[in-house]
């Protein structure tokens, strides 16, 4: 059957009607913020205190854009009589964000926590070059890093916070005073344990007893 001259024209201006009755989803961005899940892959901070150079997120990188460099630093014994100990400080860690894909590899192997997702997107440079990102800005995003989600009511306490618990209840024991001991009932006061010697009694004669 042919097609009735002007359907598809009647067909089309449906579809504008229809779509110009609904609610628009365009955000006018940069007038208007985008309102991203808080977990939004973003950009990835860097907390260089944790950082030991391990290199196991460089190693895994699928895309071989974190750099990081680092020197061997002695550091004396820490009790004396004791050998002295090596350990890795950092001098460079770099992100290429033009080649990364925010995998979050580098996220998920880091052993002592020291990369984090952060939602901040705002960093598109004219420049490709200028999306290798250095440490002092990677410690930048570490700010706009949300707080981890609360435990589940119930859950075990983290390892971490049992163990600066457990720290802290030590020192405070430690920095208590010792009781005093009570003296025992009989006991002529000035004998018991702990307490301080007699004077010898002199004689009032001038000479010693
Ligand atoms: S998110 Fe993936 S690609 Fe990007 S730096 Fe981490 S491991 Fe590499
Ligand atoms: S895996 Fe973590 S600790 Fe190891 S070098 Fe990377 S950021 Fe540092």
């Amino acid at each position: 059957m042919a097609p009735i001259p002007g359907s598809g024209l009647a067909k089309g201006l449906a579809v504008t009607l229809r779509t110009m009755t609904k609610k628009t989803v365009t955000a006018q961005y940069p007038d208007a913020q985008p309102e991203l899940p808080p977990r939004t892959r973003g950009v990835i901070g860097l907390f260089e205190e944790n950082c030991t150079v391990c290199m196991l997120c460089a190693r895994e990188c699928p895309d071989w854009c974190i750099y990081i460099d680092s020197h061997k630093e002695t550091v004396p014994p820490a009790a004396p009589g004791g050998r002295e100990r090596s350990r890795n400080v950092l001098d460079r860690f770099a992100i290429d964000f033009a080649l990364c894909m925010y995998c979050g590899i580098c996220i998920e192997v880091c052993p002592f926590d020291a990369l984090f997702w952060s939602p901040e997107f705002e960093y598109a440079e004219t420049d490709i070059h200028e999306l290798t990102h250095e440490r002092d800005k990677l410690r930048d995003w570490m700010w706009t890093v949300p707080a981890p989600p609360a435990l589940d009511p119930g859950a075990e306490e983290p390892k971490e916070i049992a163990a600066a618990r457990k720290s802290a209840e030590k020192l405070a024991a430690a920095a208590q005073p010792e009781p005093t001991p009570r003296p025992e009932p009989g006991a002529t006061p000035g004998t018991g344990p702990g307490s301080a010697p007699q004077a010898k009694p002199t004689d009032p004669q001038g000479g010693e007893s």
